[in-house]
């Protein structure tokens, strides 16, 4: 007898639905989460200017009609604050929380003999049937590294670590290091209150205007009024956003027809504003280059500083590494109290007790703001020592890099589940598409397990070896793997360099999962309980 039957490992927009998924099949599950309120991202994001790209009537649940209709979103892009309060509301109007621990710390999990023994740090031990992790891509944070740091006499802070009461910048010197999407949301809002603000750049970004507006209640109640069809889209579409698809190549267009796409795209506004323009866009490099070329030309024309704006520039295939959305980020360079260092030309030899030291010279600063960003993907599910069959160590079985299969399950690893896990699109698509996604297949699988008196679930080896094979092929196939992006894990020393995310996108991927489903989880092994492993097959 196990204490409950699931532990869900985090209590973000994964773990909650998990929660809510399980108990309506009748299950027992405690969801464990590390903060010391629900909202997981977006809990622990709040440095100023955070909010999502994706907009706030699609970047939210569908399971309930009543939910849907009773929450009213106030802008185009949410922004933190809001997010965090819907995701409050949901805890609270499911009833969820009396099944959440907060403030609590999974160190280990191990596989004992058909169930999970998982470790708190409060020195408590639970044992469930299934184990979920549901952790998030983006949750452990890339701690700042650079010599020097311990000598720093003004404060620092990263941005997913930012204090609950918030920073007041007024009158102070700031520095921002990164300029991935946080940096490119923070800078403009840290501008505005900061006497000098200066930014290290590494490597410059492309981003896309947010044209964010106001939402008129109208306007809402009609996207919610035709929401089944509105979220079918979303759901088959690569990106898990209701947008009709290109149909067009860039390279078959005239230089005026791809000039008038890019336009409409940019006046549009969004994070696929260039990108949905063509169909060869990730494929082509030459048709790449004419996205770039149009939003280098957008930058030349609002950056007035020549030098500044090339050095804004960015020269990488647009799209590999997660495009940025932004609310007047390049404008932020015409103003007077804004300095742009670029780290490339001058790196950051270190921190000293005054600022931040490149190679040119010594930046004084009262507070170091760091926006450098996560040890993506596999970062939160390696820092608890999780344990499978015979001992097998997590850390060990990715050892080169992660292997699942369909993203959700490890060979080695029982009736573990991980929601948008490697291997799966979640990263490159509507979160909380791929989330419903995810749970609704992994509830699914579990209730199937629970008909059929099946003990135990695991990826098998030869069809989680296929998969990373399918995953891989689908990248290579595409100009993904060429950027140095944290999809490969280029941003953390030592990774293993492995394409992470599934390309083909939202639809294709949930095909392919119910397939396996369809066919009674085909290429994976199931056990009774006495202990008999039979393997999904075809029905
Ligand atoms: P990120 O994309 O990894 O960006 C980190 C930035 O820090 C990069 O500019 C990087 O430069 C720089 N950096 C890292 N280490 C450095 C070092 N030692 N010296 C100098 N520069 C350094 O991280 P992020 O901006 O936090 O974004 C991560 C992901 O979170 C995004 O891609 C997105 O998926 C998600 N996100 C979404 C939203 C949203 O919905 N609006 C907002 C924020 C984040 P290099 O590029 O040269 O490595």
């Amino acid at each position: 007898m196990t204490d409950v039957d699931a532990i869900v490992v985090g209590a973000g927009f994964s773990g909650l639905y998990t929660l809510h998924r399980l108990r309506e099949l009748g299950l027992s599950a405690v969801v464990l989460e590390r903060g010391s309120g629900v909202g997981g991202t977006w809990y622990w994001n709040r440095y100023p200017g955070a909010r999502c790209d994706i907009e706030s009537i699609d970047y939210c649940y569908s399971f309930s009609r009543e939910l849907l209709e009773e929450w009213e979103w106030t802008e185009r892009y949410a922004t933190q604050p809001e997010i965090l309060r819907y995701l409050e509301h949901v805890a609270d109007r499911f009833d969820l929380r009396r099944d959440i621990r907060l403030g609590t710390t999974v160190t280990a999990a191990t596989w004992e003999h058909e169930h999970w023994a998982v470790e708190t740090d409060a020195g408590d031990t639970l044992t469930a049937q299934h184990l979920v992790l549901a952790v998030g891509n983006l949750t452990a944070v890339k701690r700042p590294d650079f010599a020097g740091l311990e000598e720093f006499e003004g404060d620092w802070y990263h941005t997913a670590r930012w204090p609950g009461e918030g920073v007041d910048l007024r009158g102070r010197r700031v520095a921002v290091i990164g300029t991935g999407s946080t940096g490119i949301q923070a800078i403009p809002r840290i501008a505005a209150q900061a006497e000098h603000l200066v930014v290290f750049q590494r490597t410059p970004n492309y981003s896309m205007p947010a044209v964010n507006r106001p939402l008129d209640p109208a306007e809402l109640r009609d996207a919610v009024a035709g929401y089944d069809e509105r979220r079918r889209r979303a759901r088959e579409s690569d990106a898990g956003v209701p947008i009709a698809p290109p149909e067009r190549a860039a390279l078959d267009a005239t230089p005026d027809e791809r000039r008038a796409a890019y336009e409409t795209g940019w006046r549009r506004g969004g994070i696929n504003a260039l990108s949905n323009a063509f169909t060869d866009l990730f494929t082509d490099a030459e048709a790449n280059r004419t996205a770039q070329e149009f939003a280098r030309s957008r930058i030349r024309e609002v950056v007035r500083d020549p030098v500044v704006a090339e050095a804004l520039c960015p020269s990488h295939t647009i799209g590999t590494k997660r495009t940025c959305v932004d609310i007047g980020y390049f404008e932020t360079y015409n103003r007077e109290n804004v300095e742009l260092v670029d780290v490339r030309r001058s790196p950051i030899e270190a921190i000293t007790a005054r600022g931040v030291a490149t190679a040119d010279a010594e930046h004084p600063v009262d507070v170091i703001v760091f926006a450098i960003g996560f040890d993506a993907m596999t970062g939160a599910l390696l820092e608890i020592d999780i344990r499978g069959r015979d001992g097998l160590a997590l850390r060990d079985a990715w050892e080169a890099g992660p292997r699942t299969l369909l993203g959700v399950a490890t060979a080695g690893f029982p009736n573990m589940f991980i929601v948008t896990g490697p291997g799966s699109p979640s990263v490159l698509s509507n979160m909380v598409v791929s989330i419903e996604q995810h749970v609704d297949w992994i509830a699914d699988c579990i209730a199937h397990l629970r008909e059929r008196g099946v003990a135990w679930i695991e990826a098998g080896e030869d069809a989680q070896d296929a998969w990373v094979e399918h995953v891989a092929a689908l990248a290579d196939a595409t100009l993904y793997p060429e950027a140095t992006s944290w999809y490969l894990g280029a941003n953390i020393p030592g990774k293993p360099r492995v394409f992470m995310p599934y390309v083909a996108g939202c639809g294709a991927y949930r095909r392919e999962c119910d397939e396996v489903a369809a066919r009674g989880y085909e290429g994976f092994v199931l056990g009774t309980r006495e202990a008999q492993a039979t393997t999904g097959r075809r029905a």
